[in-house]
């Protein structure tokens, strides 16, 4: 099974915070108005939100990146 992360380059971010307005599920802003993302792959409609936040951020800060999940154990 497979998934998508958002990644972050932290040196291109301005904190400005564009992206948790836009995926506030994913992403909160630190004291300072950075961005702190939750790594759990996200599907379906929030992989979309996802992708809007990158689409959005001034600054190319944000990937969206395929990543491989385990499959889940069956007994
Ligand atoms: S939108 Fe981009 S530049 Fe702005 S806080 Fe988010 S990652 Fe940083």
């Amino acid at each position: 099974m497979s998934g998508h992360v958002v990644t972050i380059d932290r040196i291109a971010c301005d904190g400005f915070g564009t992206c948790a307005q836009l995926l506030p599920e994913r992403i909160i802003l630190d004291e300072w108005g950075y961005p702190i993302i939750d790594s759990t792959p996200v599907h379906g409609t929030e992989r979309q939100h996802a992708k809007r936040a990158v689409n959005a951020c001034p600054r190319l800060a944000l990937t969206l990146q395929k990543v491989h999940e385990p499959e889940p154990v069956r007994r």
